[in-house]
Order: C-alpha cells, then structure tokens, then sequence
C-alpha cells in the first residue's frame, strides 16, 4: 500500500525555487532517506510533507487521502525536528505526552502513554526528571518519542543526530532503525550524511538543486546511479571522462569493450566512465598510469594514480595490497560488469 504520494511538489521562494516538481510514492513501513548537499531542498521537502509550508504547486496524500490543505496537527505525523524543541519547563514525560495534552488527551492516558514511549526508547525512570538533567542522547530519545506520542501514520525527522558525536551518532542510527522496523511506521529522515542514509535507509532519495535525481534500495543506487551526481554523491567513485561508441569507451587513448552488466546511461558521444575504486585492479596491459600518492586506512590500502592528467582512486584489502610504489608505473583494468557510462 502506498502510504505518502507527492505529486508535482513544488515550493518557490521568491525567485528561488527550492523544491521542484516533486512526484514520488512510498509505499507503507518503508524507511526513506532524504539525501543531498546543503542547500539541495530536503528541510524544504519535509516541511512540505509536514504541512509546515505552503506548497507553491503540488499535492500531498496520505493513504490516498489529499492532504495538502490539511493543517499540521490534523495529520497524523509525528515529527523530530534538528534542534529537538524539547520543553525546559517541562519533564521529560510532559514532553513525552504534549502532542497527546495539545489534542485534549486525559492526563491518566497521557502519563500511560509516555511510559510506555519512554520504555520503548530505553528510557525507563526518567520521567519526573527536566530536560536539562538528561545526556545528549537521551535528550534525543525522548525527542523521539515524543514524535511517537500520537502512533503517527508518517514519522518525519529533521537531521535528528546531527547535534550527536560520531559513536553515540552511529549507535542512534541502528537503534532508530531497529524501533522503525519494530513500530512498521513508514518514516523519512532528512540528512546530508551518505553513511547516515546507507545505515538506516532502505528507500534513498537523493536530491540536488531541489529536484529528485533518484530514488531507490542503497545498494541500487550505488551500482546503477542515474546519473554523475548520484555516482559521486553515494559512496565514492572516479569519474574518467571518455567517449563512447556503442558497447565501447574511447579514455586516455585506449578502447575498451563494455562488458554484460556495464550499464550505459546515455548517448554515444561525450560521457563519463564512473568506476568504484574498489573496481579498479593493477593489470598486466591496458591503461598506463602512475601511483602518485599511498594511504594506509587500515581496513583497506588506497591507491591515488595519475591517469593521462587525472586522478584515479583504487582500493585495495590489505592481504590483496600490490607490490608497487610511490612512483611506479602500472596498467589499470575496471572490473568488468561494475561500470557505469553516464552523460557528462
Ligand atoms: P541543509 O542541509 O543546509 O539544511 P537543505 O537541503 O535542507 O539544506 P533547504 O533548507 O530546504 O535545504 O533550502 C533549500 C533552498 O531554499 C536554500 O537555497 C534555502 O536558502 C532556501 N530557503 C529555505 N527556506 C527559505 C525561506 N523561508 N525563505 C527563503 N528561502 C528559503
């Protein structure tokens, strides 16, 4: 079932258009990510999802139902905002409830419900205490449940751990999965952090200059991106201009045929060559190119390579680590069926 349909969203401010044309469905319990540099539109997005902002064109529906001129608190959202908007003059259960007090829940309910939400995020016997008294990621547990409060059809999330340090950050991804996956509420987060995205999502939307580029599992996106942007922006890549003709490429004066499962993603002509640096291997011939820089990262050994004036990144396990040095010489090989040609 599909549980959010955007259809044409669009959200100009003044000259600026920072949402455009935005027509997507997601279908029910499915956890969407909402990717892209800064700037991109995402906050914008949400907002409009949310009811926070007026859309200058376009609909929202939710289970079918039009939503777009629907208030904010008459739909059925739950919502975790970056700066969390938790109350000081409140306890933590207060905050817990508020969704539940502003739609005149009885306060026995209320307090029924924000153990059982406290619970639910790990946060047993803190409910008598203020906000201020709790650790930055219990802070945003209980932002989070608070988002829960009212059994959301939609959870939106702002960079909800973006005011996290980097463990406690990756300790929250997996734990916000896990309660999404439990809950089965279909929830889209916001964030620019790729890994972030790859962690929890298992729908990816990724944007740029307030267009959709694509949208899709991680790993599909990862193997078959629709374009450069979305090459570069999920995971890394080098991207090695050539020509392309038919099932072949023309780069630094050597052709090489495509093989089954190199994708093509645009007409013959000027392209780029997009291969993950883990696909590219030291060969016996082909291409000739020289190690300009090493970089021991521990779990793998990263090789940076001039390629007739370009750079080249390969990465290697540190068991398959090459015997070829600062300076040397080397053919280059991209493994087969993990190439992607895409329009420059
Ligand atoms: P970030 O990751 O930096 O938060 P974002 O992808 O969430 O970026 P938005 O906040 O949606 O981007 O902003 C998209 C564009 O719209 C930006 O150019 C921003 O300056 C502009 N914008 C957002 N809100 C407003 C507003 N209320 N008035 C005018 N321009 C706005």
């Amino acid at each position: 079932m599909t549980e959010l349909t955007l259809r044409g969203l669009t959200k100009r401010f003044g000259s600026l258009t920072a949402v455009e044309d935005v027509t997507l469905e997601i279908p029910n319990g499915r956890f969407v990510c909402l990717l892209g540099p800064s700037g991109c539109g995402k906050t914008t997005l949400l907002r409009l999802i949310a009811g926070l902002e007026e859309p200058s064109a376009g609909q929202v529906l939710v289970g079918g139902q039009d939503q777009t001129r629907v208030p904010t608190h008459k739909r059925d959202f739950g919502m975790v905002f970056q700066s969390l908007a938790l109350f000081p003059h409140l306890t933590v259960a207060e905050n817990v409830a508020y969704p539940l007090a502003i739609r005149g829940v009885d306060r026995a309910s209320r307090r029924k419900r924000a153990t059982e939400l406290l619970d639910l995020v790990r946060l047993p016997d803190v409910g008598d205490r203020r906000i201020h008294q709790l650790s930055g990621g219990q802070r945003q547990r209980v932002a989070i449940a608070r988002g829960l409060a009212i059994d959301p059809k939609v959870f939106l999330l702002d960079e909800p751990l973006s005011a996290l340090d980097a463990n406690l950050r990756e300790h929250m991804q997996v734990e916000l999965r896990q309660l999404q996956e439990r809950l089965g509420v279909t929830t889209v987060v916001v964030t620019h952090d790729q890994k972030e995205a790859l962690t929890m999502a298992d729908v990816l939307i990724v944007m740029d200059k307030g267009r959709v580029q694509q949208m899709g599992a991680p790993m599909d996106l990862y193997r078959d991106p629709a374009n450069a942007f979305v090459a570069g922006f999920i995971g890394s890549t080098n991207l090695i201009p050539c020509r392309l003709a038919g099932r072949a490429v023309e780069l630094a004066g050597t052709r090489i045929e495509l093989a089954e499962g190199d994708r093509v993603k645009c007409a013959d002509g000027d392209a780029v060559l997009s291969v993950r640096p883990e696909d590219v291997r030291f060969a016996e011939a082909g291409l000739l190119a020289r190690v300009t820089f090493i970089r021991d990262l521990g779990e793998s050994v990263q090789f940076t390579l001039d390629l007739d004036g370009r750079e080249v990144s390969a990465l290697f396990a540190p068991r398959e680590r090459p015997g070829v040095g600062l300076g040397d010489s080397v053919h280059l090989a991209f493994e087969p069926g993990q190439r992607v040609v895409l329009a420059p």
